[in-house]
């Protein structure tokens, strides 16, 4: 059988056929803006899916289910989009109004896209089989997707999974959740931006500033320049997977997962950042010396791993 993914982003939501191996079989993609309202953006969900359809030839009947991925919170059972930070969506009934736009009986199931994230890496990429599994998605924020012993963790009404909103450091940087010192201030990618312009201000005369300069401020320049051997670049990453590293093995201590994913745009770092994250999780686990190694590596699916995992949503 197969089922239809939706991951719903601030830009675009990207609709995939799925089917029964995980592959994705036909893809749409539709724009969303914070300014469409709730029932304009209902209705183009609902076109997406009859057009996706329309484009293999098929109808509602020929499918199992169809699940969405929120970049918000979630909760997961009563079908409701709480709060999109990036989209105009307070307390909707999604799953009750997409059903009746789409005149669907089938399954329909939402969750967070973090979530939906880890379900797909569990299942078809970097954590195959894996039934304890803890994945960071590294972006403007850090997204957690937490598995437990084969199941995804979520907490009370889907509220909880919240991991990149746990402090770091006491009365320290400021978070958009309003607390101080979160997670996410310290190890997102727009910290790393952060931490790199900071460095630059310290440091004008490093290769550094010279990169950001010419290329301009992003996650990926200090990480090139430390490769290079320039001091304040080096001082940067080498803080940077510190603050990451600490985070992670904050989760690990609690969870003891078999792997822990790392995804979003700083995981293309690939072994200048993974090599680091591995030792120091191997070095700082709670006791490192008696249990099995913990393997850190890179979600291999992608941005494909938002469609996969919310067509999963329907076989849970
Ligand atoms: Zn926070």
């Amino acid at each position: 059988m197969k089922y239809i993914g939706i991951d719903i982003g601030g830009m675009s939501a990207k609709a995939g056929l799925v089917n029964e191996l995980g592959e994705i079989v036909a893809k749409r993609t539709v724009e969303t803006d914070k300014g469409t309202d709730t029932v304009e953006f209902i209705a183009n969900m609902v076109h997406l899916t009859v057009d996706l359809l329309t484009d293999c030839s098929l109808t509602l009947d020929d499918i199992g289910g169809i699940g969405l991925g929120f970049p918000g919170s979630i909760a997961d059972e009563a079908g409701v989009v709480r709060y999109c930070c990036n989209l105009n969506l307070k307390n909707v009934e999604f799953v009750k109004l997409f059903r009746s736009g789409l005149d669907f009986q089938k399954t329909i199931k939402i969750s967070n896209d973090a979530n939906c994230a880890v379900l797909a890496e569990a299942k078809y990429g970097g954590a195959k089989g894996a039934k304890d599994v803890l994945m960071f998605t590294i972006g403007t924020g850090i997204g957690t997707g937490i598995i437990s012993g084969g199941h995804l963790i979520t907490g009370n009404i889907s509220a909880g999974s919240e991991g990149g909103h746990t402090t770091l450091y006491v009365g320290g940087e400021p978070c958009g959740c309003g607390r101080k010192g979160c997670f996410e201030a310290y190890a997102s990618a727009t910290a790393l931006i952060n931490q790199t312009k900071a460095a630059v201000l310290k440091n004008p005369t490093s290769l550094l500033a010279e990169a950001v300069e010419k290329g301009g401020l992003n996650g990926k320049v200090a990480f090139d320049c430390a490769e290079k051997g320039d001091r304040a670049a080096m001082e940067v990453v080498d803080r940077y997977i510190k603050y990451l590293g600490e985070g992670i093995v904050n989760f690990c201590n609690i969870f003891y997962p078999e792997i822990v994913l790392i995804g979003g745009g700083v995981s293309n770092q690939g072994d200048s950042l993974i090599k680091p994250l591995q030792s120091f999780v191997d070095t700082n686990v709670y006791g490192k010396e008696y249990n099995p190694k913990i393997k850190v590596t890179k979600a291999v699916l992608g941005n494909d791993a938002g469609i996969i995992g919310a067509s999963l949503l329907c076989t849970l």
